[in-house]
């Protein structure tokens, strides 16, 4: 999707004023009524309609008039607002070249005043169910509406909040910067997803550390649970960084193991045909770790002492709740890896 940031410098207050009046119409609506924003918005001398064209001319809304007249934010909207908030907070001033397009997220450059450049990685749960569904029938339209807004909010707040607790316990990760709605902040990574990378130095030594690292989070009570060449930076020193943590659960999930083997099995499979490794031979401990392997190598769950609930305080502490967690923990983690 394109990202125009240079309209966000002809939109006024009165234009950010109706589009977070629609934001908070929706929290209720699928489609806000027009005269509804209004109230909200309560510009003088009925203003809100000329701003309503103008922000549908810039695609920030979309307008439907098939029950009532009325409008719903688009993701354009959504991410204008969220992007408006991070500048207003001087988190940075402005928003450069897309760097990535995940499965459920799009990411940009953003840069600060002083010229530090950081990655802004926008949610889009649920994209492709809200485009399914579009043309179908209006209740099926009205929930997939709310679950994006809401969605995408909540693994939003879920990446920052591991992001930051990863980090707090030395985990390579990036550094998290802000969160609002939909959007995260944080440092980029100089560097290539491991699925770019065609050659290394010391493919076992990273593969080692890679593994060490499923383990180590399993320790810490979490499965990545998506956890593959995709979602594994590298950089030239062979240094590598985790990123990606929606879909994070708790090794007490009842599909923990899955999980948990399933992660090992992609960084497995994608070493031995990427760098011929073969893992039959290897006996040597992974990580210096105590965790039990199997015939072939691979780490043993059930061997690992994990500790649950080492990361709440500082996941409470980000404002990510129990209930959050158990919202987004209906969605069941979907991996990228080839199986
Ligand atoms: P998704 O959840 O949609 O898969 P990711 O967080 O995996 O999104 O990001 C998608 C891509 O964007 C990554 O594969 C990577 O190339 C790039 N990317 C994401 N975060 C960063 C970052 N902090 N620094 C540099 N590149 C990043
Ligand atoms: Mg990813």
């Amino acid at each position: 999707m394109k990202l125009d940031v240079d309209v966000l410098r002809y939109l006024s207050k009165d234009d950010f004023r109706v589009l977070t009046a629609v934001e908070m119409g929706m929290r209720n609506h699928e489609i806000v009524p027009s005269d509804l924003i209004d109230r909200i918005a309560s510009l003088k001398h009925g203003g809100t309609y000329k701003v309503l064209k103008n922000l549908l001319k810039h695609k920030l809304l979309h307008h439907d008039s098939s029950k009532y007249d009325g409008f719903r934010l688009t993701y354009l909207g959504y991410d204008f607002l969220a992007i408006k908030t991070m500048v207003n907070r001087g988190v940075f001033t402005a928003v450069g070249r897309q760097i990535g397009v995940g499965k459920e997220s799009d990411i940009f450059e953003v840069a600060c005043e002083d010229g530090t450049v950081m990655a802004m990685k926008l949610h889009r749960l649920g994209r492709t169910s809200f485009r399914a569904v579009k043309s179908k029938r209006d209740y099926l339209r009205h929930r997939s509406s709310y679950n994006w807004l809401y969605l995408s909010r909540l693994a939003a707040l879920k990446e920052f909040a591991f992001m930051k607790a990863l980090e707090e316990h030395g985990f390579p990760v990036p550094n998290a910067v802000d969160c609002n709605r939909h959007c995260v902040v944080m440092s980029l990574i100089q560097g290539y997803p491991l699925v770019q990378v065609k050659q290394l130095q010391n493919p076992e030594t990273v593969f080692d550390t890679i593994i060490g690292l499923v383990v180590r989070l399993a320790e810490h009570g979490l499965i990545h649970c998506d956890f593959n060449e995709f979602n594994i930076m590298i950089d030239d020193d062979e240094k590598v960084t985790m990123i990606d943590f929606p879909q994070m659960v708790s090794v007490s999930h009842r599909n923990a193991q899955m999980y948990f083997d399933r992660d090992i099995e992609c960084i497995f499979k994608f070493f031995g045909k990427r760098f011929n490794m073969s893992f039959e031979e290897q006996s040597d401990d992974i990580d210096g770790s105590e965790v039990d392997e199997d015939e072939s190598g691979r780490p043993s769950f059930s061997s690992i002492t994990k500790t649950a609930g080492f990361l709440d305080k500082e996941l409470a502490a980000s404002g990510f709740t129990r209930k959050d967690q158990d919202d987004i923990e209906k969605k069941e983690p979907t991996s990228s890896c080839n199986e």
